[in-house]
């Protein structure tokens, strides 16, 4: 063994013991910081009415905004719809089915509850997406890949032709845009699942995904949903339906969170980037609550265009700082906060105006993945963050570790190690008595061997000048 190959082994065991090491003294810092408080009134997510029209005595509304709002100029154009308990199963308000009173649904700015008879209404824009924020407590019908149906994309001409297909033509907006909920066992303790970058080039990446990840987890309903936190695929945007399906194997709902590799690259405008990726998974940017914690989808990739060169910037951009800003505001304090992103926090360009929205919250991390490493970040003063206490901020593990390079493993699978030494895997994010907890879970490696040290034959003595064995 080359004296090269053998400080090769060393760097990478060291890495990979520096990795799991923050993981494992995160875990014991926040045994201690991370307390989530139960929110003392719970006005978001009402109890259904029974009632189909609104009441005229005493009906409930929302604590923001009331949805039907008279006021508004008549030259707005607003698109309506109903939020409602689908208890007859067929995705249609009709006999039995209950309206959802106080439900939040936004159009990617503005968000409203719904009124007492579970109907909301918000301006209307051509290419426009609509979508309800998930409840606590309830979910939406699932797509036969376990994809969360809460959203509609009005899209009255469809998408322009580009090399991977968008959205057909939806034609005039429908009289009444309905979002059916359905009745969800969702406890205070849980668990996720956390996949960064999958980013297969083709189907036999797909394969890779399957049997180095996927397969140990098929059937595994302890973690309660899932979200891969962008680059999805790799540019080739085929490879989207079949790592659906293989992911949808595991048995959970599943979110999706854009990277820049999940975009149309021949798209002739900025506008048209994310046309393949609404089409398949729905708004780029969107929130949703699952037992006591309130999750945001967030989308950081913005269109660069200089001359004929077009290239992605890391960037929130005004409107959906707007939309954050609004959905924010309907949280408690006391409530847990988790931000989900694809390009690492720093790297933004308005990470400052993000920060200026979450400093004060006593109780929000972030997770981002994209640098295929594994790392814990606290941002403080030095970062320009504000608050009394950090802002913990994870990059996660990647799936495909190094983009499947390497030797094959004994699964046929390229051993993918990623650039820290750390293995490519997953992590599972678990929220158990006022706590978060992030385990590192490497591919194909039981859950108890969570950390692997390894000692070359031979060590250079630390002044070099005489050799230990
Ligand atoms: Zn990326």
């Amino acid at each position: 063994m080359s004296f090269a190959l053998q400080r090769r082994i060393l760097l990478i065991t060291l890495s990979s013991i520096a990795s799991l090491y923050l993981a494992s003294d995160f875990k014991a810092c926040q045994a201690q910081e991370s307390v989530i408080e139960k929110p003392s009134e719970d006005t978001r997510a009402a109890t259904p009415t029974a009632e189909a029209e609104p009441s005229t005595s005493n009906p409930v509304v929302g604590e923001k905004e009331s949805a039907i709002d008279s006021t508004k100029p008549s030259d707005i154009r607003m698109a309506t719809g109903r939020v409602f308990i689908d208890a007859n199963n067929d995705g249609k308000f009709g006999i039995g089915d209950q309206p959802f009173v106080n439900v939040r649904v936004s159009n990617g700015k503005e968000i409203v509850h719904t009124d007492p008879s579970g109907k909301w209404q918000l301006p209307l824009e051509d290419d426009a997406i609509f979508f309800l924020i998930k409840p606590s407590g309830y979910q939406s019908k699932l797509s036969e890949n376990n994809l969360p149906q809460f959203y509609y994309i009005h899209k009255p001409n469809g998408s322009p032709q580009l090399r991977f297909p968008g959205s057909k033509p939806t034609g005039a907006i429908p009289e009444s845009i309905d979002f059916p909920l359905y009745p969800s066992d969702e406890p205070e303790n849980f668990q996720m699942l956390l996949f960064g970058d999958p980013q297969p080039r083709n189907n036999q990446e797909v394969d890779y995904i399957s049997h180095d990840v996927i397969a140990q987890l098929i059937g595994d309903t302890s973690s309660k949903f899932g979200v891969t936190l962008g680059d999805i695929a790799f540019d080739n945007l085929d490879t989207f339906e079949p790592l659906n399906q293989a992911i949808a194997l595991i048995g959970i709902p599943w979110h999706n969170v854009i990277g820049n590799h999940d975009i149309n690259l021949d798209a002739g405008s900025r506008k048209h980037i994310n046309e393949t990726f609404e089409a398949t998974y729905g708004p780029t940017y969107y929130s949703f609550d699952y037992g006591q914690v309130h999750f945001v989808v967030l989308d950081n990739i913005d269109w660069k265009v200089e001359g004929d060169k077009k290239s992605y910037l890391p960037n929130f951009g005004a409107r959906q700082r707007e939309f954050l800003k609004n959905d924010l505001d309907m949280i408690p304090e006391s409530q847990m906060v988790v931000l989900l992103m694809h390009v690492p926090f720093l790297d933004c360009e308005d990470h400052q105006e993000i920060f200026r929205l979450i400093e004060d919250r006593p109780f929000c991390v972030s997770v981002s993945a994209h640098r295929h490493v594994h790392t814990h970040h606290f941002f403080g003063e030095k970062e320009g963050w504000k608050g009394d206490k950090e802002h913990h901020h994870v990059v996660n593990v990647t799936v495909s570790g190094s983009w499947w390079s390497g030797a094959r493993n004994d699964r046929g699978v390229p051993h993918s190690t990623m650039g820290d030494g750390a293995p490519n895997g997953y992590s599972i994010m678990s929220f158990a008595d006022g706590r978060y907890m992030l385990d590192f879970r490497g591919a194909g490696i039981p859950a108890d061997e969570q950390m692997l040290i390894q000692l070359p034959d031979e060590v250079a003595a630390a002044d070099g000048s005489e050799r230990v064995f």
